[in-house]
């Protein structure tokens, strides 16, 4: 470590703790070193020269939007095969993989940087491609209401489309109408409001790349704290001639989650001090950063958490008559699948939890109130929640790999072999160790889960026994949940 580096790097970490309340000389955050930081921007001078190009961005994007539109055509033209059809295999079986297993738990919304739904809407708003046009952009530029500041819209935005999620992955023009709407979606929201108002608060995949992204082992985040802190014209949040403000509204300057930063690199190119920095970092810091906790973040765990678990159920049970009702084979089985489905993931998970922290908190004697005790250990579900998702995808990626060079080379299921891969046979790998690995996740969510539930409990209630005693309850339901994921997935 260069000797300019580690001071730098001693106040970051002094900020991490600020927020987090964790002690000065404790070393650890859970089993993992809190005081880890690995600066990529200032070990790899070549990168932030990328990341500074308003080229990069573009690039990224126009690759991604091109395959996006050739994808979105063969939704409506190709084959009504999903498994045959580029959109679909695309969509759910590559993308959300790579989400899951890469993307989120590595380098957080960096999908967000990449994703071409909201690309029309910003190059239009912005009438620009690459370089920063002056004046005003095609926008009204108004601000989205305040009452709607939060992940509500996007909660009830993914819960209606989770209730469609049995004919979403199966019928191809299903999924192409879902992207060419939220493409459309996208485009409105920008032309009447200003900036990602889409994405920060109504993308409903947005959701919970943001929640999950605080398990992930990169940040953005300011490098010498008082040098913002000292610059008085703050860029990064006004913009300048050459780059605009921060797209997703946020304040990079004082980020502390990675929520709602959607990796777009435009602080790189604000920042006439380059104190910006993608560093690598221990995974869940975020979840103990005590600032901006709320149920609307909190019903987000909830709803992916009990999504996952019906998911598992439809898609990976034995239940043939619980995947006819998600596959709307009729409407009255349908109907009993939908309500089920919100009921669970908006009431009943809820109340459950709620129950076991109520426990929790009369155990402790603690006497902070209910509502904060609750939303703060909710934050705790997160490991779990993405781990079981992780299990879950690796049941998706592992059978059905093949079908990925198949559609490569015939993306209409039109008998093209384009590039020699349509003849792949169905192949299914790593089928013996896939049970083991979905344990070993499920096991290992868990023991982050308690480790930040405890941890959580510490914070919020400020006595090493009160917290023990509070996080006995949350531990026997995050067992619970997981004993039901491994039964689901593995049993
Ligand atoms: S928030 Fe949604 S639409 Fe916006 S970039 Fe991320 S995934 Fe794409
Ligand atoms: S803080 Fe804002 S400008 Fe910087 S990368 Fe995140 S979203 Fe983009």
């Amino acid at each position: 470590m260069s000797a300019v580096q580690k001071p730098r790097q001693d106040r970051a970490e002094r900020a991490v703790r600020g927020m987090t309340g964790i002690p000065e000389g404790s070393k650890f955050l859970g089993f993992i070193p809190v005081d880890w930081r690995y600066d990529l921007t200032e070990r790899f001078p070549g990168l932030r020269r990328v990341l500074r190009s308003r080229w990069t961005s573009f690039l990224l994007q126009l690759i991604t939007a091109s395959v996006f539109a050739v994808a979105l055509v063969a939704g409506f033209i190709g084959t009504p095969v999903g498994n045959a059809n580029l959109l679909v295999v695309l969509v759910w079986i590559f993308w959300w993989s790579a989400l899951m297993l890469i993307m989120v738990p590595f380098f957080s919304r960096i999908w967000c940087a990449l994703c071409p739904l909201p690309s029309a809407g910003e190059w239009l708003q912005r009438r620009a491609f690459v370089k920063k046009r002056q004046g005003k952009g095609l926008t009204l530029g108004k601000r989205w209401p305040a009452a709607l500041r939060n992940m509500w819209p996007v909660n009830l935005i993914f819960l209606g489309m989770a209730l469609f999620s049995g004919i979403l992955t199966t019928r191809t023009t299903v999924t192409a109408w879902l992207l060419l709407g939220m493409v459309l979606g996208a485009i409105v929201i920008s032309l009447i409001f200003e900036r990602r108002t889409f994405c920060r608060y109504l993308c409903p995949v947005g959701g919970f790349l943001g929640l999950y992204s605080n398990m992930a082992t990169m940040e953005i985040r300011h490098n010498v704290y008082s040098v913002c802190r000292d610059h008085k014209h703050k860029e990064c949040v006004v913009g300048t001639n050459e780059a605009y403000a921060c797209p997703w509204m946020e304040a990079p300057t004082t980020m502390a989650r990675n929520t709602y930063c959607g990796f777009c690199f435009e602080c790189f190119r604000t920042c006439s001090k380059d104190n910006m920095s993608v560093r690598l970092r221990p995974p869940g810091t975020d979840l103990l950063v005590n600032k901006n906790r709320g149920l609307d973040e909190a019903w987000k765990a909830f709803i992916m958490l009990g999504a996952a678990a019906i998911y598992a159920a439809v898609m990976m049970g034995p239940w043939g008559t619980l995947k006819d009702w998600a596959n709307m084979t009729s409407v009255g089985g349908y109907l009993v699948y939908a309500s089920s489905l919100a009921l669970t993931v908006m009431v009943v998970v809820p109340a459950v939890w709620g129950a076991f922290v109520w426990l929790g908190r009369k155990l402790s004697g603690a006497d902070v109130p209910f509502v904060r005790l609750f939303t703060n250990l909710s934050y705790s579900l997160v490991p779990i929640g993405m781990l079981a998702w992780i299990a879950f995808s690796f049941a998706i990626i592992l059978p059905n790999w093949a079908y990925i060079p198949r559609v490569i080379s015939d993306p209409f299921g039109w008998g093209w072999d384009l590039f020699g891969t349509a003849g792949v046979e169905w192949n299914p790998v790593g089928m013996r160790v896939m049970p083991i690995l979905q344990v070993a996740a499920l096991l290992f969510g868990l023991a982050f889960s308690i480790d930040v539930a405890w941890k959580i409990a510490r914070q919020t209630l400020g006595d090493d026994r009160k917290a023990s005693l509070a996080t006995i309850p949350p531990v026997i339901f995050l067992a619970g949940v997981t004993g039901l994921f491994t039964w689901l997935l593995v049993g």
